[in-house]
């Protein structure tokens, strides 16, 4: 994971209430200069015709430092690559926010699962929801010293759960979920791989019955096939 903290005038007038908002950030290429895209109508198109690398992530503040985004380094992609490879000073270009998540007062406990792209959001949904509210969070990861001091919530159990080789992503969240007991005081809160979080959608919708709206299943990344 990298940190990377974005600053300038440009971010004057931009606000995150939303805990696990998002918002879409504007890379270069690997090893081409920085272009701004122009809207053609339908989306937005580099000079040369390409996609301009824009990708999401959960802005972990805003303040008068700037703008901070904890990446992931997962060995490809532009954002990745930009992370690791991008100079104090280069530009880019951030818009934004996306919608986040609305915290359900009555719940009385709250199942929050994620991978590592979910670290952020769930880092913040653990610092608004109440404090005598039941948490038990499951976090995927690939190596077991990815493990992080989350911000502490007095009603907060965490489970790491460290991939095994050959698992499809996001298998331990899937598992988790099937494990774990829902009641109608309950609401689930997940994040991550694509593929994973539809079978998780399909395993609580279909074969729990739980009301959608005790839910947000969202897909983070999608492994491609
Ligand atoms: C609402 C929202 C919030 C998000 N917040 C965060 C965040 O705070 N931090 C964060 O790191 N990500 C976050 N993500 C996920 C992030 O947008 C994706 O991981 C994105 O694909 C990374 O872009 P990239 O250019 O590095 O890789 P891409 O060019 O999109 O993908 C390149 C290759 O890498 C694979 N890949 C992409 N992401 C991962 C991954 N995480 N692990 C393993 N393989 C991967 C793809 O399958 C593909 O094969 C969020 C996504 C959403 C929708």
């Amino acid at each position: 994971m990298m940190r990377i903290v974005l600053a300038g005038p440009q971010l004057d007038g931009l606000e995150i209430s939303e805990p696990a908002a998002s918002v879409r950030l504007l890379v270069r290429w690997p090893g081409e200069p920085f272009e701004i895209p122009t809207w053609n109508g339908n989306e937005f198109l580099l000079a040369d015709g390409r996609r301009p690398a824009l990708r999401t992530f959960t802005p972990v503040s805003l303040n008068d430092h700037g703008l901070t985004l904890d990446i992931v380094r997962h060995g490809g992609g532009a954002a990745a690559d930009w992370a690791e490879t991008v100079a104090p000073g280069e530009p880019c270009a951030i818009s934004g926010p996306g919608r986040g998540e609305a915290i359900e007062p009555s719940a009385g406990r709250y199942v929050l699962l994620g991978d590592e792209t979910a670290i952020p959001a769930i880092e913040q949904l653990l610092g608004v929801i109440a404090h005598d509210v039941r948490i038990d969070v499951h976090i995927e990861i690939v190596d077991d010293c990815a493990q992080l001091d989350l911000a502490t919530h007095p009603g907060a159990a965490v489970t790491w759960h460290v991939t095994t080789p050959g698992d499809a992503p996001g298998a331990t969240l899937r598992r988790a979920a099937e494990a774990t007991d829902i009641d109608e005081r309950t609401r689930v809160w997940a994040a991550g791989e694509a593929a994973a979080m539809q079978a998780i959608r399909k395993h609580l919708f279909d074969d729990r019955k739980i009301p959608r709206d005790h839910t947000t299943v969202r897909g983070y990344w999608k492994v491609q096939r």
